[in-house]
């Protein structure tokens, strides 16, 4: 079992994640993303080790253990497996650092943006 990130995730980007991750097993796209290939990160498979320090940084709980992911996002799963199927096309996710070497983190979502966000990809509360 690995944690999942979701559809949630999109355009969002903000790698909060990332930064707690020990085992550096989230991806980004390689290139532009795709209809098949959007852009937000990925969790690999099988280099996750489950330990969840990466769920509670999301701020946009876009995040899962797969089994408990909702049903409709349940094809997110095989979204992340293509970080480990067609490795070529992703590259370890790193956070961006301003010009004096300090983690850029972006701004928290506001008001209701993590509810309308989830409503948006048919996650309930
Ligand atoms: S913290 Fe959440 S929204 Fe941000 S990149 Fe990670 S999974 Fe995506
Ligand atoms: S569960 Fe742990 S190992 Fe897996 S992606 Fe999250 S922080 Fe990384």
């Amino acid at each position: 079992m690995a944690y999942i990130i979701t559809r949630l995730c999109t355009d969002c980007v903000d790698m909060g994640c990332v930064e707690v991750c020990p085992v550096e097993c989230i991806y980004e796209l390689a290139d532009e993303p795709t209809p098949e290939r959007p852009n937000m990160l990925y969790i690999h498979p099988t280099e996750c080790i489950n330990c969840g320090a990466c769920e509670p940084e999301c701020p946009w709980q876009a995040i899962y253990e797969e089994e408990e992911m909702p049903a409709a996002r349940a094809a997110d799963v095989a979204l992340n497996a293509l970080c480990e199927e067609r490795p070529s096309l992703f590259v370890i996710a790193k956070m961006g650092r301003d010009d004096q070497g300090r983690l850029v983190h972006k701004p928290a979502p506001a008001g209701d943006a993590v509810a309308k966000n989830k409503a948006k990809w048919g996650v309930g509360d």
